[in-house]
């Protein structure tokens, strides 16, 4: 095809990033998958072969171009691709992840290495959840991410950035490589980051370590005492065991990859989460990647995310001045919520923030390929003044996978005129924080796959909350289309009925008149409106609120046949001979998505 639009996707792409990707319903995306057979949901990956033929099938002429992958290594793609560093960069902590099947330790092991490396604990020794925390240890800072699943990974990988140095994967010694290890083994690898295997719970009585390497192997993860370069540490979370050669090895591996970041730049970095607060209103959780990001700058994150940095905390919700890359902070003063995933850059005023905005803008429209900006943003960013009738709610999901992929679909269903606003979403059950804040924004409250205690349903009755539960992610979409089809405004259909040549006036007063005439096409009914004409010009428009035939009122009256006429006008009206009424009904039609 010669005018073409290229765009770049990765060998496997998930429904709803592709529609994102070719600008187009995800809905649509769906319909003609299944048209050529294929039933993927949202959040499936296809791969590039169906993604290039249903783009071709769907005629917008865009070709899809297989991104190129770093060919095996796991080692290129560490750094992190927006922000090369450059000679002056400096040493900045390893950014890590846990990964692995479940039950098999991840949280126990990250609980462990808090537990005995943070210093600050809060009363009672437990540290308040945080998405991303750091720890010191030998003097050193590691950042680690209690991450909620691959699926968001791969999320903030198809936003063209990185979050990750190093995956930790945890395997239970007792039970080996499962599914979700292998799952999590390609993953690492294809996004290129460095792994290091934790064979954890070797305190365990049924603990076999060989059996484990030797299961590696078959994952093309050979350990060095066979010759190959996996790093492999033996663990315990529960009595602690091998977990300081683990730090080590983390500390290892982040001086041999050099990680680096410069100090003299713009600071710019990922936002990992969101949500909104009571008294404190958006509140993002991000990690710095580059820069140094301070109280006051002016960030824009997702392409229209705008904020003017109120309060910096760190992990441990202290107030903070600046951070440097790789620490996680928490950031309040976002005039709206941005996304999880999304990259944001600070900038020293207001001025040049907004002309960043306002040049993402302007590449949005130029190409519709490598943009941040979701749908939904990029209509409420142009329409400022709001002709976009927004629907708040609140998305609670069982795992961060699905919540993204309910929010995917759901920021699809956005037009000109309506739009998901989401006010508040998370993880787990929903909780009377939940019903205080659809209470205080009007939001109906949406549950994916997850409970609602009864103490929560009480309130929400109390409070007269909507709160409504699905188990299918289509369902739910659904609800939420016959939602947002309320707040579209009706349509106005107007009927033509017929026309009346007007033969005599019989009483005019300043708003009521009465004429007669004859029907000369199709039919005049009451009530009904009509517009009143002379020649080409229109009068008025006038309510018939009467027919009359001879001495009797009468509904309809048809072509050829002779009729008094009621009107109400809105003024007075000189009617003459001549002038003619056509008649037409107006209704008010429910408008669908
Ligand atoms: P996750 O699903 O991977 O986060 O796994 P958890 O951290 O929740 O652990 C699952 C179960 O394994 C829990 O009952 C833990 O107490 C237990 N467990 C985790 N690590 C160890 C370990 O090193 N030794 C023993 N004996 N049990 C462990």
């Amino acid at each position: 095809m010669a005018a073409s639009t290229q765009i770049e996707i990765e060998d496997m792409i998930t429904v709803g990033t592709l529609a994102e990707r070719l600008s187009i319903p995800v809905s649509r995306l769906i319909t003609e998958l299944m048209k050529n057979g294929v039933m993927a949901t949202v959040n499936e990956k296809i791969d590039f072969d169906t993604a290039q033929i249903i783009t071709e099938e769907l005629g917008l002429g865009i070709e899809l171009i297989r991104k190129s992958e770093d060919s095996g290594g796991n080692r290129s793609g560490l750094t992190h691709e927006k922000v090369k560093p450059s000679a002056k960069a400096v040493t900045r902590p390893p950014v890590v992840a846990v990964m692995g099947h479940v039950d098999h330790g991840k949280t126990s092991l990250l609980d462990k290495i808090r537990s005995s490396h943070v210093v600050d604990k809060e009363a009672g020794g437990i540290t308040q959840y945080i998405s991303a925390y750091q720890i010191e240890y030998k003097g050193r800072e590691i950042t680690f991410l209690d991450t909620p699943g691959h699926e968001a990974f791969a999320a903030v990988r198809e936003h063209g950035a990185q979050l990750t140095d190093i995956v930790i994967i945890v395997i239970a010694a007792d039970e080996g490589i499962k599914p979700q290890t292998v799952e999590a083994i390609r993953f690492a690898k294809k996004v290129g980051v460095k792994i290091i295997v934790a064979i954890n719970k070797i305190d365990k009585p049924g603990a076999d370590v060989n059996r484990i390497k030797q299961q590696l192997s078959e994952q093309d993860l050979l350990v060095e005492e066979w010759g190959g370069d996996t790093l492999v540490v033996e663990v315990s979370a529960k009595t602690g065991e091998g977990v300081d050669n683990l730090l080590d090895m983390i500390l290892l591996v982040a001086d041999i990859e050099e990680l680096k970041a410069d100090l003299d730049v713009p600071a710019s970095g990922l936002i990992i989460e969101s949500h909104i607060e009571i008294g404190r209103g958006p509140v993002a959780r991000a990690l710095v990647e580059a820069g140094i990001l301070k109280v006051g700058n002016y960030i824009v994150a997702g392409g229209s995310s705008y904020a003017k940095i109120r309060t910096l905390e760190d992990d441990k919700r202290q107030a903070i001045e600046s951070a440097k890359p790789s620490t996680p902070v928490t950031i309040t003063g976002f005039r709206s919520l941005p996304d999880f995933g999304d990259e944001f850059v600070a900038y020293n005023s207001e001025k040049e923030a907004k002309e960043a905005i306002g040049q993402l803008l302007k590449q949005k429209k130029n190409s519709a390929t490598r943009m941040d900006i979701s749908s939904s943003e990029l209509i409420r960013l142009i329409n400022r003044n709001n002709q976009v009738v927004e629907l708040n709610v609140i998305i609670k999901a069982d795992v961060q996978g699905s919540l993204r992929s309910v929010m995917d679909s759901l920021k699809a269903l956005d037009t000109e005129e309506v739009a998901v606003r989401f006010v508040g979403t998370g993880i787990g059950p929903i909780t009377d924080n939940d019903i205080r804040l659809a209470t205080t924004t009007n939001a109906i409250i949406y549950g994916f796959n997850v409970h609602v205690p009864a103490s929560s349903r009480q309130h929400a009755k109390r409070d007269k909350v909507n709160i409504k539960k699905y188990n299918i992610i289509y369902e739910l979409i659904d609800d939420i289309k016959e939602e947002l089809s309320k707040l579209l405004k009706p349509e106005v259909v107007e009927t033509e009925l017929g026309k009346l040549t007007i033969k005599g006036i019989f009483k005019t007063t300043k708003t009521d008149l009465i004429c007669g005439g004859e029907v000369s096409s199709g039919k005049l009914q009451a009530p009904a409106l009509a517009r009143v004409m002379r020649g080409k010009t229109e009068l008025a428009t006038a309510e018939i609120t009467n027919l009359k035939k001879g001495p009797s009122d009468v509904k309809i009256v048809h072509q050829g046949e002779m009729c008094g006429v009621d009107l109400k006008t809105k003024q007075k009206l000189d009617l003459q001979e001549g002038d003619r009424l056509e008649a037409f009904t107006r209704e008010l039609v429910e408008r669908k998505l």
